[in-house]
């Protein structure tokens, strides 16, 4: 797979647009061609147009950009892959005043763009439940300036104007964060049933909250209000026991660095575009061994069906 270590290369790279069509055609038809409408398999690729595929059962033209968050969309899909790869490239993410400078569009479009961006990464990577041992804790987005860093629930009395999310991270693994209603055992448990395998090792603060979750998981916790941050534990196996060490600063180290994005570089999100952005970090988080260029295709794999409208985006 052609490697692009920077953006320059990836723009040299996809000098045309036919050659964004065929390089997106080889990873959405790595395991046979398919049509976008029917899913059927009778597909032909016209030689002297490559926006157009034929499918032999509906009969309809289609381009490879249906169905997907690049349908209807005015932008040249060089556009599209430069912005996929400037935000998948950047650990903190970017704002759509700089993306619309470096890749000449329109801040407005910029937005919209990065919307669908992290809409596909919210809703079409990762959907297996978490296993062996995850820690999860639960964070408070929003409030005035002022209060930013007063994010934990200690300071936050007034929770009720801040986004509760709850993260869950398997140690060495992947992340999963999701925008809850609130704080409550019955709301922050059930995403935890929703998204965690039965038995394994959850690893919580001592909020009163997971208080419960021990009956169906293997629970551990560390009270930090006792300031006890790591804790010294062991998990029975037939082999023997194993050494373990109980604390949640996989998570918190997540939330520290969603944070730092989320103020530092966009100042400010809205609680009903929250999930995208979380969609966004997860994304990155959850592909951090890989190059920017092998993200970049992984990103473009996870595509089919992501198609969001401007009417979806700001009706939500
Ligand atoms: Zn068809």
């Amino acid at each position: 797979m052609q490697q692009f270590k920077t953006l320059i290369q990836l723009v040299e790279f996809f000098d045309s647009e036919s050659k964004c069509h065929q390089f997106l055609k080889s990873v959405f038809w790595s395991k046979g061609k398919f049509c976008p409408c029917c899913g059927s398999n009778k597909v032909q690729e016209y030689k002297s147009n490559f926006k157009k595929n034929r499918c032999g059962s509906c009969n309809q033209d289609f381009s490879i950009r249906k169905n997907t968050m690049f349908d209807s969309s005015r932008i040249s899909l060089k556009k599209w892959f430069m912005c996929i790869y400037l935000i998948n490239s950047n650990k903190k993410g970017i704002s759509s005043c700089e993306l619309s400078r470096l890749v000449g569009i329109t801040q407005k479009t910029a937005w919209f763009v990065l919307q669908r961006i992290r809409e596909a990464t919210s809703t079409n990577f990762f959907n297996e439940s978490l296993k062996d041992r995850v820690e999860i804790d639960e964070s408070y987005f929003g409030g005035d300036a002022k209060n930013m860093h007063m994010h934990k629930r200690v300071k936050a009395k007034g929770i009720y104007k801040k986004a509760v999310v709850l993260g869950m991270v398997e140690r060495g693994g992947k992340v999963k964060a999701i925008h809850v209603a609130d704080s409550t055992a019955l709301t922050l448990q059930r995403e935890i049933y929703k998204n965690v395998q039965e038995k394994t090792l959850l690893m919580t603060d001592e909020y009163k909250a997971y208080a419960s979750i021990g009956w169906t998981y293997n629970h551990k916790l560390v009270n930090h209000s006792k300031g006890e941050y790591v804790k010294n534990g062991e998990l029975n196996y037939r082999e023997g026991r194993i050494a373990i060490k109980i604390h949640t600063n996989t998570i918190e180290g997540f939330w520290g660095l969603v944070k730092r994005g989320v103020y530092g570089v966009y100042h400010w999100v809205s609680k009903k575009h929250l999930q995208r952005y979380l969609g966004e970090y997860s994304f990155r988080y959850n592909t951090r061994d890989l190059h920017n260029s092998d993200r970049f295709v992984e990103f473009l794999g996870g595509l089919a069906n992501t198609k969001l409208t401007y009417a979806k985006l700001i009706a939500c």
